[in-house]
């Protein structure tokens, strides 16, 4: 039986409403999954992100694993009990960031981009069969990250849901360079299930992962394998393309498919949550999503507001919102719009960096991403996704 419960569906496309039924709560579905990379959502407290209405956060693997590590995390109880959350979490595999630190030369991808965190830091010393050994970041230090050791990692964790580790192949590479990646990440999506089925924690879910870069065979090829190969739910990762067009057309391609031979199970878009890519990637049948950007931005004093011209996002550190006494959005219930605090006012907080003004501006920027979530899944409930889709597009206000 599939952990996702589907409740409604779009005629008019792939989109579905639902609920996914994880070990610490269930999850309203389409949902965006707000990052708390280092066990925290940076700045936020647990119960702040729970009532801005998110249901499950996702933790970082890679970091986590580097420091403090999974053994200490698993003495005060896993993750949950260590960062105190109670409800749902996912835990990436960390395959993304150990391949960022090889791959961190692509720039114009729609994803993969270099990596911009510390991971810059670190280095691939040999990728092989069975993993990737790498220098610390942190320390130097070398260390090793395969699937048994991800999948080991994610127990002691004790997450809801788990990634499999997998190769994600940027988009400057070659065709036979991706197919080979696949092929691996395949090999590695059968030893992160068997490993879980053997030891894996009670309660806990897999997630298989799609790869196959821009290839449409080798997506197709891919959302087979692994609809085929028994895992909880599929996500969808690794390079999407080079603009915002192609990625739709290759999560499009995954989807078609997904939805023909694995239709119950939940689907998550990996790495990608701008406004315009959740409205689309609802359509395509995505579940749930996973993004740095609303939190990223407002660390940067960048607020998420209905523009779509703007990328759905004005820059408060501009000299123009020094005398501004206009709020940031009308309308918004986050706790800086509550009060109607001014443009001017968050401006001055944020060139000062000050705590308050990271704090606000992502209290904000989750409270409007969470809004669109909302209005969507509330769209495919009374049969309005199309119209509500159009007017998200256009800049109505959430
Ligand atoms: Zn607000």
């Amino acid at each position: 039986m599939s952990c996702l419960n589907i409740r409604t569906r779009d005629p008019g496309s792939f989109a579905r409403t639902g609920t996914l039924a994880l070990a610490h709560g269930e999850v309203r579905t389409p949902a965006f999954v707000p990052l708390a990379t280092k066990a925290t959502v940076k700045g936020l407290l647990p119960g702040e992100v729970a009532a801005l209405g998110y249901d499950m956060v996702l933790g970082n693997t890679f970091h986590l694993f580097l420091d403090p590590g999974h053994d200490l995390i698993a003495r005060f109880g896993g993750l949950h009990a260590f960062m105190g959350w109670d409800g749902p979490i996912v835990t990436d595999s960390g395959g993304f960031q150990v391949f960022s630190m090889g791959h961190g030369t692509v720039a114009d991808e729609v994803k993969g981009r270099a990596p911009s965190g510390p991971e810059r830091r670190g280095k691939i010393l040999a990728i092989e069969e069975d993993g990737v050994r790498f220098r610390s970041y942190l320390d130097g230090s070398e260390q090793w990250l395969g699937p048994e050791r991800s999948m080991e990692i994610q127990a002691a964790l004790g997450s809801d849901l788990a990634l499999v580790f997998d190769e994600c192949t940027p988009f400057n590479v070659t065709r036979d360079y991706t197919a080979r990646s696949t092929e691996r990440t395949h090999r590695w999506l059968r030893r992160c299930l068997d490993w879980h089925a053997a030891h894996g924690p009670p309660g806990q879910l897999v997630l298989g992962i799609v790869q196959g870069g821009v290839h449409r065979d080798l997506r197709e090829d891919s959302a087979e394998t692994v609809a085929g190969a028994g895992c909880d739910g599929i996500a969808i990762g690794g390079s999407l393309g080079e603009d915002k067009a192609q990625m739709h057309e290759v999560v499009g391609w995954t989807t078609t498919v997904l939805d023909r031979v694995a239709p119950e199970h939940p689907r998550h878009l990996l790495g990608i949550g701008e406004i315009d890519d959740l409205v689309r990637g609802v359509e395509l049948g995505i579940d749930t999503f996973d993004c740095a950007m609303p939190t990223r931005l407002g660390r940067h004093g960048m607020a998420l507001v209905p523009d779509p011209a703007g990328r759905w996002r004005v820059d408060l550190t501009q000299a123009r919102w020094r005398e501004s006494e206009e709020p940031l959005m009308d309308g918004c219930p986050c706790p800086a719009c509550a009060v109607g605090l001014t443009r001017g006012y968050l401006r001055y907080l944020a060139r000062a960096r000050e705590l308050t003004a990271m704090r606000l501006v992502t209290l904000h920027n989750l409270a409007f991403v969470e809004r669109v979530m909302r209005r969507l899944r509330e769209a495919v409930g009374e049969g309005t996704l199309a119209a509500v889709a159009a007017g998200l597009r256009a800049g109505e206000a959430p």
